[in-house]
């Protein structure tokens, strides 16, 4: 079998699988974006950010991918002459610290390997210097599958009074992002992930001493002309209309599951992801204290390679999950468990994976995997 992604089991770590509702509600032929209609469709998305974030604040949809949020959030609030704390354990963190710097002149990267936790302590005592302005940090690091337990560093954040700046684009409607209680400055989540719309939108929201401290440096990802023009359920520049479509419908159905019932349908689908793991002897890659709810990083089993195991599933299963980033790469496959995904995903991914383990004499428990997944199952 070859891949067919009409027909596929798609469980990378985003893009995700898309409702059909929203891919209907995309095909439509062009609208004026600057008329009526295309006006309620912005003033809907408007009402129903409240809806993905879990609650209300300065929110703002930006054409562009997850990247393009994070450069309106640094190049809107990282300024020359002040100190920003940039936390990184994985690639999207390092992807933020590169951002940062084409913004800021004085950055501190604190590192951790990646698969560990980002070094709170360490970025405590950078916060106790007092000089830091702003704090960047991945909520969800994808590339590792790891969770960052960043509600420990908020308090530190907070008495500091530096600008909290979270990259949430693979945690937005997959795991928890208590913004107020954390007392979260801006937060970035992306089109493609948990709320599985298409690849191509971000979403921002600034809380509102944020909005104050905005000093654009960017014409484009202007965050203050993005919200002024939202305001009047207007874009400031032509907006990818079919996106807007396919969004609003996408965000329609997250208020039908409700934000809580996905998060716990995420968090459900992620016990099972690691409990079929283990009845096979397939290892997680991340700290398993901080694995991730949205993807499951799995090291491959010895003796197994990209082609023995990701590949294979591809070519003889029709099962789509993904690879390891940079160093990883090879090393590790991913399954993405949010958005839509449900568990005949989980049932047909493990059942491939289990033959396929059987066939390489490496499966030591037949059945166990979805044996595993059945009784988590409600
Ligand atoms: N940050 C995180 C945590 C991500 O998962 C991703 C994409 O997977 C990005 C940033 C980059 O987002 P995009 O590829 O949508 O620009």
């Amino acid at each position: 079998m070859t891949f067919d992604p009409e027909t596929a089991t798609f469980l990378i770590a985003g893009p995700v699988r898309i409702h059909p509702r929203v891919l209907r509600a995309m095909s439509m032929s062009s609208l004026n974006h600057r008329g009526d209609y295309f006006h309620e469709v912005v003033q809907e998305i408007r009402d129903l950010l409240p809806v993905l974030f879990g609650t209300k604040g300065h929110q703002v949809v930006l054409t562009g991918s997850g990247t393009a949020g994070l450069e309106a959030v640094y190049s809107g609030l990282i300024q020359k002459g002040t100190r920003t704390l940039v936390l990184t354990n994985g690639n999207f963190g390092e992807r933020s610290d590169q951002i940062v710097r084409r913004y800021g002149d004085s950055v501190t990267t604190l590192a951790a390997p990646w698969g560990q936790h980002l070094p709170l302590d360490a970025a405590v005592a950078e916060l106790e210097k007092g000089d830091v302005r702003a704090v960047c940090a991945v909520l969800n690091e994808t590339s590792v599958g790891l969770q960052n337990d960043l509600g420990r560093l908020a308090p530190h954040i907070r008495k500091s009074g530096a600008l909290f700046l979270v990259d949430g684009i693979s945690a937005v409607a997959g795991i928890p992002c208590p913004i107020e209680p954390w007392g979260i400055d801006a937060l970035v989540a992306g089109s493609q992930k948990g709320l599985a719309a298409p690849a191509g939108l971000a979403m921002v929201h600034l809380s509102e001493r944020t909005r104050a401290e905005l000093k654009p440096n960017s014409f484009y990802l202007d965050l203050g002309e993005h919200l002024k023009s939202i305001a009047q359920n207007d874009t400031p520049w032509t907006p990818a209309v079919p996106l807007f479509l396919a969004l609003r419908e996408a965000l329609v159905l997250l208020k039908e599951e409700t934000l809580e019932g996905r998060l716990a349908r995420t968090k459900r689908l992620a016990d099972a992801t690691r409990a079929a793991c283990d009845a096979i002897g397939l290892e997680l890659f991340p700290d398993r204290k901080y694995a991730s709810d949205t993807v499951t990083a799995i090291r491959n089993p010895a003796g197994l390679e990209d082609k023995d195991v990701r590949k294979a599933l591809l070519d003889r299963y029709n099962v789509a999950v993904q690879g390891g980033q940079g160093s990883l790469k090879g090393k590790i496959f991913r399954i993405g468990h949010m958005g839509i995904a449900d568990w005949p995903d989980l049932l047909i991914t493990f059942a491939a994976l289990e033959r396929i383990l059987a066939k390489a004499g490496k499966l030591p428990v037949p059945g166990a995997a979805l044996t595993a997944l059945g009784e988590r199952m409600p």
